[in-house]
């Protein structure tokens, strides 16, 4: 019988042989999350000799689950999710403009996993549109529960929206009558978690540069709320660790033990990524320039099909694709899994089973280094060798039982390699 993974005083406990839950999604969700289950199967058996094993419970969600249960997001898999602590998601439709809201939004919401957490670094060999996409690699915290998010959000002409437009009138606002309202709350709690978090991973992580982005010029009571609040949740965090950029001279990385937070409005963070990528390392912000900041970033390093994320709180963590489920290309057998594939190995790192993390990972780079790729970047590459999304993932399972074989002959033992040898 396999067990289940628990936290217990915010650190997490995990058995040899964990459950873990499987959302696959709608459209292209069930092809690249299969590809990627079977990449991680064996991964895991690799890294650990067969001493450990993912144990795999499906849950229905999505158009999947309200065909055969009549609703989007059973309450018996958010229980799932809840109970077992970790899942791997792939990405599920919403309609836009009318119909449900996004079960991917209700399940963080509702599971309270406030911390997005999107790593974008470049792969060599990936085709990209800037000419050194090797510079960019940043970890974005997003805050995944509040801002314009929060599902506070009124129909044009409808009672609630003429409600508030009254009261919004009678604070001296200046609204037109045939307005939409959504609303935009920003709180103290959940800015400074937010923050709490990014700190604390650049601490673990070494990295020497936090940097908060946000709109506070122009809606200060929010945004700017934000920045206040995240600076002095740092501080409480680093003390006299933390230097601003009065105490940086010039563009240095701050010395080994010390980290830099900085700020940096939002249209210029786009500007920024572009034009100076290495000046930046953990970034923490709201929502809304969050959800962009990420895809601009993925653009940079390759694309969508490329980044990985993870929706984590204190309780509970779900690792899924940064792409939709694009279902134009559903049942084609066609689409890059890279993205949830590394969504995958943010998952191992999260239990503690880096070794087999690392393998998947140096799999990856190693297959897309000698050009065996996925129509997306095949169409932008010369020589490259086109293959399905099973196929790629087969390519990786493969260059890992080669690695694997390479390090036991004539290198160092697993997990002693860096993933950018
Ligand atoms: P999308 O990410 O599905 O597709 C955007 C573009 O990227 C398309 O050209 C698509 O072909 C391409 N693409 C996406 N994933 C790819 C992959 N793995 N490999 C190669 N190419 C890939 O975005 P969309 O079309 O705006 O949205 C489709 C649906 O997905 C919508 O209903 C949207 O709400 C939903 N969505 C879900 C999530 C999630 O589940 N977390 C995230 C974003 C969008």
């Amino acid at each position: 019988m396999p067990n289940k993974i628990a936290i217990v005083d915010g650190v997490i406990r995990v058995p040899d042989d964990p459950i873990v839950v499987l959302l696959t999604g709608d459209g292209i969700g069930p092809e690249v999350v299969g590809a990627a289950v079977r990449v991680v199967d064996k991964a895991v058996a690799i890294a650990f000799g067969g001493r450990r094993k993912i144990a795999w419970v499906e849950h229905p969600a999505g158009e999947a689950a309200l065909q055969a249960e009549g609703e989007l997001l059973p309450a018996k898999t958010l229980q799932a999710v809840r109970d077992h602590v970790v899942a791997l998601k792939g990405p599920m439709t919403t309609p836009i403009g009318h119909g449900h809201r996004s079960v991917n939004v209700e399940m963080r919401r509702r599971l309270d996993l406030y911390a997005c957490v999107r790593p974008v670094r470049y792969f060599r060999g990936v085709p990209s549109q800037v000419r050194h996409p090797e510079h960019l690699n940043v970890v974005i915290f997003r805050e995944n529960t509040e801002d314009v998010y929060a599902g506070a959000e009124y129909v044009a002409g409808s009672a609630e929206a003429g409600k508030l437009l009254e009261v919004l009138k009678g604070f001296g606002a200046e609204l037109r009558g045939d307005s939409a309202i959504g609303i935009k709350p920003i709180s103290e709690f959940a800015s400074k978690r937010l923050v709490r978090r990014a700190v604390n991973y650049a601490l673990e992580h070494d990295r020497r540069i936090v940097t908060l982005v946000h709109k506070g010029n122009i809606m200060k009571y929010t945004e700017g709320a934000f920045r206040d609040w995240g600076f002095a949740e740092a501080r409480a965090i680093l003390g006299e660790r933390m230097l601003t950029m009065d105490e940086v001279a010039g563009e240095r990385l701050p010395p080994a033990g010390k980290i830099l937070v900085q700020e940096k409005i939002a249209d210029a963070m786009f500007q920024d990524l572009i034009r100076r990528p290495q000046w930046h390392d953990v970034i923490a912000t709201t929502n809304l320039n969050g959800d962009y900041l990420s895809d601009a970033a993925a653009a940079q390093v390759g694309g969508l099909g490329m980044a990985p994320g993870a929706n984590i709180g204190d309780d509970a963590a779900v690792f899924e694709a940064t792409h939709g489920s694009a279902p134009q290309y559903a049942g084609q057998d066609k689409v890059n899994p890279t993205s949830v594939i590394l969504s995958a190995v943010m998952m191992l790192n999260y239990l503690g089973w880096h070794e087999a993390g690392k393998l998947v990972e140096g799999a990856v780079e190693d297959t897309i280094r000698r050009r065996i790729v996925t129509y997306d970047l095949a169409r932008l590459m010369e020589d490259a060798t086109l293959v399905s999304c099973s196929g790629f993932g087969k390519m990786v399972e493969d260059a890992m039982v080669r690695r694997a074989a390479e390090k036991t002959t004539n290198g160092p033992q697993l997990g002693q390699h860096t993933v950018s040898q």
